[in-house]
């Protein structure tokens, strides 16, 4: 009797099991907070620019904006 319950229940638990993933939305990976974000110096103006903004040339420094990024490192 009690065994019988408990397999009813252990059923129960895996149909849900289951089934919640696919009602439930998938979980969204964290946004990038711009506390954590590294920020770089412009290599024209020395800027502190968040990096995902900059603009990189082919000697891999990186610029604030295309203008800076055009006149180059170094003044
Ligand atoms: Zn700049």
């Amino acid at each position: 009797m009690m065994l019988r319950l408990i397999l009813m229940a252990l059923i129960g638990w895996v149909i849900w099991r289951l089934l919640a993933p696919a009602k439930t939305p998938k979980m969204k990976p964290p946004p990038a907070t711009p506390g954590v974000e590294n920020v770089l110096a412009c290599a024209h103006c020395g800027v502190f620019v968040p990096e995902r903004e900059m603009l990189t040339d082919a000697d891999g420094r990186r610029y604030c904006c295309a203008e800076h990024k055009k006149l180059g490192g170094g003044a």
